[in-house]
């Protein structure tokens, strides 16, 4: 770690990324001779490439606008790059750097063949017009198609990046190379996308809540929930805990959470759908819409008393403080939709009051399995129906959280999710290094 440290000053959250995974493996890549002699840990913390760039663009004063774009390789030992694209203030080369090592697990843990990538830019999508996002879409295509392509690197949405991204991305790919191929997932139905692709992550969060519970000889249905987050994320693993009878009492986004006292009910939920989705609104407004909402400035949601936290909102938004807070009003089951949204120090807290928690590259890997499966698709030039895709996420989810309850498993039979996740996600990207020889 002081190495990981040393080569990579001033990156926090790249850093602890590491920190998390090393502490998991650590005592497992002991007594395996063949990493330490190849030095697969020291190679697997260095990425295989970053490319930064500038994006030029012109906003509809036409001023003209100078943003920094990145794509982080990571690793694509078990198949083509694969991550996503964040369009955020805060982004930077620590998070993206971050952001493409977790993926690398992650999608090894889906049994897919998908390597490790991420990109974005500190372009900020709030408060700009359609064509202001478009022009940007384009400019910043306009370098990232030449690093790219189905065999490559496949990049996706995430934060700040939806459908009308993607699209504005994929139409330049196409404009500039004169191809129709699978390169970005995430795509809307009309054009190539995946039926599921964007239930798929929360979705894919709850299934993985469900075998959890199950493990523990407890159900869903019932149980309170607090959601962090409006977006993707969020507002899907929302609606599938409704189909689960379970009861979702809050939502939130930067500026504050709404709390549901008698839990969201199916109208407000398509009401939220289309507030976020559509009309890009703050989540404030459902409080001034429906009677049993009310909205708290400046709150997040984990002060509210339920069985089951779902943060679904950014990295670090349980610090130590919140994880309390979820310990004190008994919080039994955490799960992370979001990427890395628990502090180290939180994290440390809940695992040591026994709260069950689902680590993000296990539970909100759903995302990216469809986006797998939307790439099979585009290859073939075939469109799957829904049940059969709904029906291949939960196996994939079942999968991994078998995965990741057999490698997490303590000499005293306990279950260490995290560890399991980290272990199982690592092996198979390890072998395939060391199958390669020194490169
Ligand atoms: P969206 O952009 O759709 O939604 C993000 C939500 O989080 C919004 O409600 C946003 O509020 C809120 N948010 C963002 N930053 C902050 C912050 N600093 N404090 C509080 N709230 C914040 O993103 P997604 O739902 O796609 O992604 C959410 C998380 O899930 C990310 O960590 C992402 O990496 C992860 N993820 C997403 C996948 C996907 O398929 N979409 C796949 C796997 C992981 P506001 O509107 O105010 O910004």
């Amino acid at each position: 770690m002081q190495s990981v440290k040393d080569r990579n000053p001033n990156q926090p959250e790249f850093v602890q990324a590491v920190q998390e995974v090393a502490e998991d493996i650590y005592g497992w890549v002991e007594d395996r001779d063949d990493y330490h002699e190849a030095q697969i840990l020291q190679r697997i913390t260095e990425p295989d490439r970053i490319t930064s760039f500038r994006v030029v663009w012109e906003d509809d004063d036409n001023d003209i606008r100078v943003q920094r774009g990145w794509r982080v390789q990571n690793n694509n030992a078990i198949g083509p790059y694969k991550g996503g694209l964040r369009f955020s203030p805060g982004v930077n080369e620590s998070v993206l750097k971050f952001l493409a090592f977790e993926q690398t697990f992650k999608n090894s843990l889906t049994g897919l063949p998908m390597g490790g990538g991420k990109g974005g830019s500190d372009f900020d999508p709030h408060g700009k017009s359609d064509a202001e996002v478009m022009r940007f879409c384009q400019s910043f295509m306009t370098e990232l198609y030449r690093h790219i392509g189905p065999q490559v690197d496949v990049p996706a949405g995430d934060i700040g990046v939806g459908p009308r991204e993607i699209g504005y991305l994929f139409g330049q790919y196409k404009r500039i190379t004169g191809r129709w191929e699978g390169v970005l997932t995430g795509k809307e139905l009309s054009y190539g996308g995946s039926q599921m692709r964007p239930e798929a992550t929360g979705f894919g969060a709850v299934y993985f809540l469900r075998e959890m519970m199950k493990a523990e000889d407890e159900e869903l249905e019932g149980k309170t929930a607090i959601i962090s987050g409006s977006g993707n994320v969020a507002l899907y693993a929302a609606q599938k805990l409704l189909d689960c009878d379970a009861k979702v009492l809050t939502l939130s986004d930067s500026d504050g959470t709404i709390e549901i006292k008698d839990g969201l009910n199916r109208d407000q939920l398509e009401w939220i759908q289309e507030l976020k989705f559509e009309r890009r609104g703050r989540i404030s407004e459902a409080a001034d819409e429906f009677d049993g909402i009310e909205y708290h400035d400046g709150k997040t949601p984990w002060s509210v008393e339920a069985d089951v936290a779902m943060p679904c909102a950014t990295q670090n938004e349980i610090d130590k403080d919140a994880a309390k807070e979820l310990c004190g009003n008994d919080v039994r089951f955490v799960v992370e939709g979001a990427t890395m949204p628990t502090t180290a120090d939180a994290m440390e807290l809940l695992r040591g009051e026994g709260v069950v928690l689902a680590p993000a590259k296990a539970a909100n890997a759903g995302g990216v399995a469809v986006s797998g499966l939307e790439m099979s698709q585009n290859a073939e030039r075939m469109s799957w129906e829904r049940e059969r895709l709904d029906s291949l996420l939960t196996d994939i989810m079942a999968d991994i959280h078998h995965k990741c309850r057999t490698a997490g498993k303590g000499d005293d039979g306990s279950i260490d999710y995290r560890r399991g996740a980290n272990i199982a996600g690592f092996e198979k990207v390890a072998d395939a290094m060391l199958a390669y020889g020194v490169l």
